[in-house]
């Protein structure tokens, strides 16, 4: 069922207008009485008929709210080491399917990509676009957020404070199962990129409080380790069922 992210009060009737208006209207072409749902992107939905498809926007029959059921209680922040070409993209956009509340692009040691500044605002309109087409594809109740990049340690620094931390590292010992145990419900996954993390890097998290932990004996690509490790935790924690 196509979902829409507004932010206006929803009640009574409703113009779907704007960029979202006109998908709806132009390459859904949604006709009277089709159902569509309103997401107010804080956790609530508003299952909502067409009433007119007026060629560029909707006007909608707002129906009762009801809680999203897409949006796990669990928050984890998937901290992406920059990698290279455009996996960064597919990290964001399978992070927010699974579940991810936050992805947050990271500058590390080995990071080969490199985000000029001049770019950064662009490839950060680009990752929060991709997040909302992700939110409406997958039925999420918020659109993730897709933070600024920031250097590892400020990274790691704020992550202990606001939660727990995981961070993703082939040399660790500890697996993903037991790290959970006990864990609350604000986490912090940290993964690297394709040259993987450096020693000091794995000290420096682990003396700010990180867990190491370790996917087992295979070593996974930068860009399919956040999401084997998102979709366990989330698995772990109950977020997978109905
Ligand atoms: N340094 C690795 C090597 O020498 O092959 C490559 C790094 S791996 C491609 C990219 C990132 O994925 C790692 O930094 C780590 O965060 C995560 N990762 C991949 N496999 C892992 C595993 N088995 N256990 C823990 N983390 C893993």
């Amino acid at each position: 069922m196509p979902r829409f992210f507004v932010e206006q009060p929803l009640a009574g009737e409703f113009l779907l207008d704007g960029e979202a208006g006109r998908h709806g209207a132009k390459v859904l072409r949604l006709r009277p009485g089709e159902a569509v749902t309103l997401c107010d992107g804080k956790g609530t939905d508003y299952p909502s008929t067409v009433k007119e498809n007026t060629g560029d926007s909707l006007l909608l029959r707002v129906g009762e709210a009801v809680p999203s059921r897409g949006e796990p209680e669990t928050e984890v922040t998937v901290c992406q080491c920059l990698p290279k070409g455009d996996k960064l993209e597919t990290v964001a956009q399978k992070s927010v399917e699974l579940g991810a509340r936050r992805v947050w692009p990271i500058e590390s040691r080995f990071c080969v990509a490199k985000w000029e500044e001049k770019s950064q605002a662009k490839k950060l309109a680009r990752l929060r676009k991709i997040a909302l087409e992700a939110a409406m594809q997958s039925g999420r109740g918020t659109v993730p957020q897709v933070l600024p990049p920031t250097d590892l340690r400020s990274a790691l620094e704020a992550a202990v404070r606001e939660g727990e931390v995981l961070f993703l590292y082939e040399k660790a010992v500890l697996g993903l199962k037991s790290a959970l145990k006990g864990t609350g419900s604000r986490l912090f996954l940290f993964v690297g990129p394709e040259g993987g993390f450096a020693p000091e890097e794995a000290a420096l998290a682990e003396s700010l409080g990180a867990k190491s932990v370790s996917l087992g004996p295979r070593i996974l690509r930068t860009e399919t380790a956040p999401l084997v490790a998102l979709a366990a935790i989330l698995y772990e924690k109950g977020e997978m069922e109905l």
